[in-house]
């Protein structure tokens, strides 16, 4: 079966975490779209890991950890990362790379530097990891496959082509120094050096692995309101971070993902530009942000302020249903338990009225929250592993955002260990 952790909102739900927890169940676990621009948090036996390319099951030598062909490899991270975690103890993962994968080439990330310092104050904030240009390429159809670096004539002839048009680019439009095709080409060959030994035909790897009925986790990155269809466009990301895609970026037949867990957080965060209707400032957000996540609710990949809010549950009803979701993990609950009572954004207010109905970005971003207060419960829950002996206020805070939302809150993190989690009829 095909279960897929994805984030219903902008991104940092504590998806890792929740990764971390069913990969220990499951057999295969494939990254099937972005790239090196955002992380997962990790906290396990072997201390706390920020992940960035490489699958969450690497913590775990009996699963096989896939870089899907919907991903944007970034050969030399991945294998900086994949080394960092093996320096700190981790049994050497078994990992495997789709010989469909793009590359990041060297010049999107130069490209996203270039683009950034042109538009200059009207900049996306991007993580400048190169993901944009490289989505952008291969939709022109001009990205490398993997495959590619093994044909040493053809890579070349392509890198001439390729390069002729960004050199043009380059020179014109933002006056920086050309590329030779010589220094892509010596980049090129040590990638597939570093590659080599995990290139594989996942495809047909997959495709067996399903009718043996192998256990395959998806595993998403940022959330479904960051997603270039249905999220806030255009601050969002280049490449779908929905459930369904994952049917795409990792290649295997759509009608198996059959569990969609979507991951929300107790509260709102959000890193970068966009509308961000539910959001707090000045101390109140201060205060959340230095209590949120474990240690504070800074990027794991940029170590930005991450921007804070209350939750959403327009944004999150809409985002759990992009998603598809058959169950809903809250996480951070235990976050709140300094707060005397707890605002929620349970509507929006609209050029057209009041709303439960998530609006398109220009109408979004005149949207103003309607705001419902909840008691606190003023307590420390961490270590509570059944639902029943939460805190009355607690256990009112989540059936509250269950019912406003729609969607069953199965999952409840209340703490950044692999065991503060509470199941509520999970798979029932
Ligand atoms: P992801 O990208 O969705 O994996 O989210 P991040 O890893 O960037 O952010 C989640 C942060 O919250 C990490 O620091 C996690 O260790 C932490 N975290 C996850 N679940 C919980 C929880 O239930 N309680 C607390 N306090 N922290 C959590």
């Amino acid at each position: 079966m095909v279960k897929a952790i994805v984030g219903a909102n902008w991104g940092d739900e504590g998806k890792g975490k929740l990764t971390d927890v069913f990969a220990a169940e499951s057999d295969i676990v494939i990254r099937f779209q972005g790239g090196a621009n955002a992380g997962h948090t990790i906290i396990n036996n072997y201390g706390k890991f920020a992940l960035h390319q490489l699958p969450s099951g690497v913590f775990h030598s009996h699963i096989t950890n896939i870089i899907g062909n919907g991903v944007a490899l970034n050969i030399n991270s991945l294998m900086t990362e994949l080394q960092s975690v093996i320096d700190r103890g981790v049994p050497t993962p078994k990992l495997m790379i789709s010989e469909r994968t793009q590359i990041v080439m060297p010049y999107h990330v130069l490209f996203d530097e270039y683009e950034e310092e042109r538009l200059g104050k009207a900049a996306f904030g991007s993580t400048k990891s190169g993901i944009a240009p490289f989505y952008s390429d291969k939709y022109s159809k001009i990205g490398f496959q993997v495959c590619e670096l093994f044909d040493e004539q053809s890579l070349r002839e392509k890198l001439i082509r390729v390069l002729e048009v960004k050199n043009k680019i380059i020179k014109t439009i933002y006056g920086k120094e050309e590329i030779s095709v010589d220094d892509m080409m010596s980049v090129m060959l040590k990638y597939r050096d570093m590659v080599a030994p995990y290139t594989a035909n996942t495809f047909d790897f997959l495709q067996k692995a399903i009718k043996e009925n192998k256990t395959i986790l998806l595993e998403g990155q940022l959330g479904s309101l960051r997603d270039p269809d249905f999220g806030i466009y255009p601050m969002v990301t280049s490449s779908s971070t929905l459930a369904s895609y994952g049917a795409i970026g990792a290649g295997i037949p759509a009608r198996e993902i059959t569990e969609v867990v979507a991951v929300t957080k107790a509260y709102s965060s959000c890193v970068g530009a966009g509308a961000f209707t539910s959001e707090i400032f000045g101390d109140e957000a201060e205060q959340l942000r230095k209590r949120g996540g474990d240690g504070g609710e800074y990027g794991a990949t940029t170590g930005r302020p991450r921007r804070m809010g209350y939750f959403d549950c327009v944004a999150t009803r809409y985002g759990c249903a992009a998603q598809g979701a058959t169950d809903v993990a809250l996480t951070c609950l235990d976050v709140l338990g300094y707060m005397d009572e707890i605002n929620v954004c349970v509507a929006y207010e609209t050029e057209d009225g009041v709303t439960t109905s998530f609006p398109v970005t220009p109408l979004l971003e005149k949207a103003k929250p309607v705001i419902e207060t909840l008691p606190g419960w003023k307590c420390d829950i961490r270590g509570i592993t059944d639902f029943e002996l939460l805190p009355e206020n607690a256990k009112n805070y989540v059936r509250f955002i269950e019912e406003k939302i729609g969607f069953p809150i199965t999952i409840v993190s209340n703490g950044p260990g692999r065991d503060e989690i509470i199941y509520r009829n999970y798979g029932k």
